[in-house]
């Protein structure tokens, strides 16, 4: 593969370079994966509340790729937490995407109101110990929602994705991560390709390398460590977006990029955060 991986905390394998489809409808969602999986990527990241798990399994199932070259990732939605909820769950996300197993399975918010997710997550342990899944993990979770988790659950989670851009470079949980040996993956690594691509700094950088702000943006998360989940739907992005093996940044550019740092959220505040 073009994309070399990373060793989660259990053994497992996870490419560290994926491909994220929210906001791509269902119906749009298999030519989507389709063009992904042509252009090499072999991670896929959904979610149940995106709608697209469907559109996305028939990616997957009629690519022609093995499965067990393609690391799928779905998370479990916020009306769903608790245990047998958890379970019920789970079994529509695989029918919808039509696998007989997944490969990683993320608690999406932590709600800490509503004070669910270390009995949602009990069931994530259960999925594991079951084989139907090869590596749980969680997703907007801070690093006090970590410290309760793994104080009681017994197995440490595989990753933590969350907001991460080089306006908001969460530093605290990259530590917190790094401490228990979770791997941090970045969800809009692109800021969103909002301003940040037009970022004068970025700029400059991706014209030194003769590449695309966003080509530079993914080269500072990957040299970072993290996992990355770019989206689009456009097939020259799409390409564009997995092409960046072939340079890297110097200490110069991390530099540069790493004082872009603002603190700023695009998404919501996962302490907060409570919908669903
Ligand atoms: P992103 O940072 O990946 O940005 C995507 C947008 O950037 C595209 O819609 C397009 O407008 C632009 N873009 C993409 N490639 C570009 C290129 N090469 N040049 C110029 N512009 C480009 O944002 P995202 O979709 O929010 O995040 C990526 C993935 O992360 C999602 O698809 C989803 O899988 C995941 N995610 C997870 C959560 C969570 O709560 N766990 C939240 C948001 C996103």
């Amino acid at each position: 593969s073009k994309v070399p991986p990373i060793i989660l905390n259990n053994g497992v394998e996870m490419p560290q370079l994926g491909f994220g489809v929210w906001q791509v409808p269902d119906d749009e969602a298999e030519q989507a994966v389709s063009t992904a999986l042509e252009a090499g990527y072999r991670s896929i990241d959904t979610a149940a509340i995106y709608g697209n798990e469907e559109g996305t399994g028939k990616a997957i199932t009629s690519s022609g790729v093995p499965r067990k070259d393609i690391f799928v990732t779905t998370k479990l939605w916020n009306s769903d937490q608790g245990y047998d909820s958890t379970l019920r769950a789970f079994d529509t996300s695989l029918e919808k995407l039509g696998l007989d197993y997944l490969d990683l399975y993320l608690i999406h918010w932590p709600l800490p109101s509503r004070d669910r997710y270390v009995d949602t997550y009990k069931a994530f342990e259960k999925l594991l110990a079951d084989g139907r899944v090869r590596a749980i993990g969680v997703s907007n979770f801070l690093p006090e929602h970590l410290e309760r988790l793994i104080g009681e659950t017994s197995v440490v989670p595989a990753v933590n994705q969350i907001e991460l851009h080089p306006h908001l470079q969460q530093q605290a949980s990259r530590e917190a991560h790094a401490a228990h040996g979770i791997a941090t993956e970045a969800w809009s690594p692109l800021g969103q390709g909002k301003g940040l691509l037009e970022v004068p700094a970025i700029v400059a950088i991706a014209q030194k390398h003769d590449r695309t702000p966003a080509q530079v943006v993914l080269r500072w998360h990957l040299q970072l460590g993290n996992v990355v989940i770019p989206k689009s739907v456009t097939p020259s992005r799409i390409k564009e977006n997995i092409d960046v093996f072939d340079f890297s940044l110097d200490t110069e550019d991390l530099a540069a990029i790493s004082a872009l740092n603002e603190d700023r959220r695009i998404g919501p505040d996962p302490a907060a955060f409570d919908v669903g």
